[in-house]
């Protein structure tokens, strides 16, 4: 079934949607930082984009070498900070993830108090 990556016309990107479109085909559709199937669901289809690695706010380039398939939580995350290397990054990126699973599940599993219902 292929993908109809509608998102990349909806959304303000600095790539065209042929150039989108074949960085998201070599990275097979996934999240390059934490590996989201974006071919899995439509959902996960809408989150995805295409990063800079080093940002085009610091001169990155808009070549294949420099661009890669992210969810925007992942891109969101990432922000526009330069790193050594993709590798380093995505070590970053997914810490972050990590300490906001960590939170979010704390606060799950000490919900807020609640008058018992009848
Ligand atoms: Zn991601």
């Amino acid at each position: 079934m292929p993908l109809n990556i509608m998102t990349l016309t909806r959304v303000d990107m600095p790539v065209s949607h042929a150039e989108g479109l074949k960085i998201l085909e070599r990275d097979q559709f996934c999240c390059r930082y934490c590996g989201l199937d974006g071919k899995a669901s439509f959902e996960n289809a809408l989150v995805m984009s295409v990063d800079f690695v080093v940002p085009r706010a610091r001169k990155g380039k808009k070549d294949p070498a420099n661009l890669v398939a992210c969810c925007r939580p992942c891109n969101m995350i990432k922000g526009t900070r330069v790193y050594k290397s993709l590798e380093d990054a995505k070590k970053y990126v997914l810490a972050q993830r990590e300490e906001m699973r960590q939170a979010w599940e704390s606060k799950r599993s000490h919900p807020v108090a609640r008058p018992a219902s009848a």
